[in-house]
């Protein structure tokens, strides 16, 4: 099924206009995906208890035939190819991608949320997702 999905995109370690840049080609060229929309770029401050560095994040809109546990994997697939490494929760990162929602489908299991659980606490997430909706076909 074709559906239209929304990614956010996080970096805050080395060069984070660069992870960003290549995150949107790489979602470019999954299979059975077109990108529809891409948001402005916004540098927010750190969430959680580590202190770390400023993100910058971007939103993109993708219509796509993957299921939502099919994009997750290749979106770890690229977080790993931009040399994230994981280590704590909440810390900083090279590369983080989210689906934030699906328009149509959503998930309810301990290792997907779709909806993102954190959506409603996110206001830039919010602005994001107006822009691209509001740029919609
Ligand atoms: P953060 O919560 O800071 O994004 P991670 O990127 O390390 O932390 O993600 C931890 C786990 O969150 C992932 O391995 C994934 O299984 C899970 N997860 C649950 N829902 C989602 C979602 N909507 N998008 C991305 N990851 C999700
Ligand atoms: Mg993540």
């Amino acid at each position: 099924m074709n559906d239209v999905a929304y990614i956010a995109l996080g970096s805050n370690l080395g060069d984070r206009e660069q992870h960003l840049m290549r995150a949107r080609s790489a979602i470019a060229e999954l299979r059975d995906t077109r990108v529809i929309g891409v948001s402005a770029i916004e540098e927010t401050d750190p969430l959680g208890p580590v202190d770390q560095p400023r993100y910058l994040n971007q939103m993109v809109a993708i219509e796509t035939a993957l299921a939502p546990r099919e994009l997750l994997a290749e979106l770890h697939a690229i977080e790993s190819s931009e040399g994230r490494v994981r280590r704590e929760r909440w810390g900083p990162r090279t590369l983080d991608l989210d689906i934030v929602c699906f328009q149509r489908q959503t998930v309810d299991d301990p290792d997907l949320r779709v909806p993102h659980k954190e959506l409603p606490q996110r206001a830039f997430w919010q602005r994001e997702l107006d822009e691209l909706r509001s740029h919609a076909p």
